[in-house]
């Protein structure tokens, strides 16, 4: 029996993508020897992206499955709800705009063939981002990088798991799962494949600068509680700075140096001001955080499925 390769495929609001993203992974699939499913997620689409699913299942009802979310969760909801359903003994998990070319697959799954669990599809070029996209990419993966300690540069949601590692992943319980994290966090064998991104042919992509900000700042906390130290090192930064200062300042006012001042004061008191601001902000993230972890709500809410 040849194996079942299982595509897990987050589509929100990709009406135009449905149907051309199908036909073009099938080019792909048909040609090589293995059995496939489409796991489509639709999450939560307000136009007919669930539409188009069903009536690409009618003409190919054992292969394509859909679950459909009551609301918009987000799409690493999306792939934990499509891992959780896909019954593949390889996983691919890819965008719904084909800017993961499916030609890749073959590659993959011949790396899978071969024994490892993982294959990452690491990004050669970002395609035609915008320039500050790209900056704020290079950042994120930087700081997300150091801080957790795995090596996220390139990476992307494009990627092959086997079995176990789909096991590992979906018995994770926590609320907001980042996958392209979590899929190297689980360790296993792992190789990368570089591929260059695809235009997106149809549609528009889902993010705006300010939701990326938020995603970035959202997925940096989940994966390390670091930045609560910076608040450490700032106050140990401060405590000797001001024993400089106070230090300098009374031996002005006994030698009867002193100045006016009133420029350094009002500046010590802003920066310290800031810096005591930014810290309870950070702090405040993780108590976000870990409030909505105690809710213990679910990550995702199925509306329809078949
Ligand atoms: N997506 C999703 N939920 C969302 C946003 C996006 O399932 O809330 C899906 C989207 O349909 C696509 C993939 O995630 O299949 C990548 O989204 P997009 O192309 O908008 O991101 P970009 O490629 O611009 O980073
Ligand atoms: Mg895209």
């Amino acid at each position: 029996m040849s194996d079942l390769l299982s595509l897990i495929i987050p589509a929100f609001n990709e009406e135009q993508m449905i149907s051309t993203a199908y036909k073009e992974i099938c080019k792909v699939l048909d040609d090589m020897d293995v059995s496939y499913e489409f796991i489509f997620v639709d999450d939560g689409s307000t136009d007919k992206t669930f539409d188009e699913i069903k009536a690409l299942a009618d003409s190919d009802k054992d292969r394509i499955h859909c679950i459909s979310f009551s609301r918009n969760f987000g799409k690493e909801s999306a792939i934990f709800a499509g891992l959780n359903e896909a019954k593949g003994d390889c996983c691919v998990v890819m965008d719904c705009d084909l800017q993961h070319p499916p030609a890749v697959i073959r590659e993959m799954y011949r790396l899978w063939k071969e024994g490892f669990s993982i294959v990452e599809g690491v990004k050669k070029d970002r395609g035609s981002e915008n320039i500050i996209h790209k900056l704020m990419a290079k950042i994120f993966y930087a700081v997300i990088s150091s801080l957790s300690n795995i090596d996220l540069k390139d990476a992307s949601d494009f990627v092959l798991v086997d079995r176990s590692v789909v096991k590992a992943l979906v018995s994770m319980p926590e609320a907001a799962p980042f996958f392209r994290g979590l899929s190297r966090w689980v360790g296993f064998k792992s190789v990368k494949v570089p591929f260059d991104v695809a235009d997106r042919k149809l549609g528009v992509s889902k993010w705006s600068t300010g939701g990326l900000i938020k995603y970035a700042i959202h997925n940096i906390t989940i994966f390390s509680a670091d930045p609560l130290q910076l608040v450490t090192v700032m106050g140990v930064i401060f405590i000797f700075a001001s024993i400089f200062l106070g230090g300098e300042a009374l031996f002005r006012y006994f030698t009867h140096t002193a100045l006016g001042g009133f420029t350094t004061v009002i500046g010590l008191i802003l920066l310290t001001g800031g810096i005591i601001m930014i810290s309870l902000g950070i702090i405040g993230i993780y108590i976000s955080q870990i409030y909505d972890e105690v809710k213990d709500r679910p990550r995702y809410i199925i509306e329809k499925r078949f």
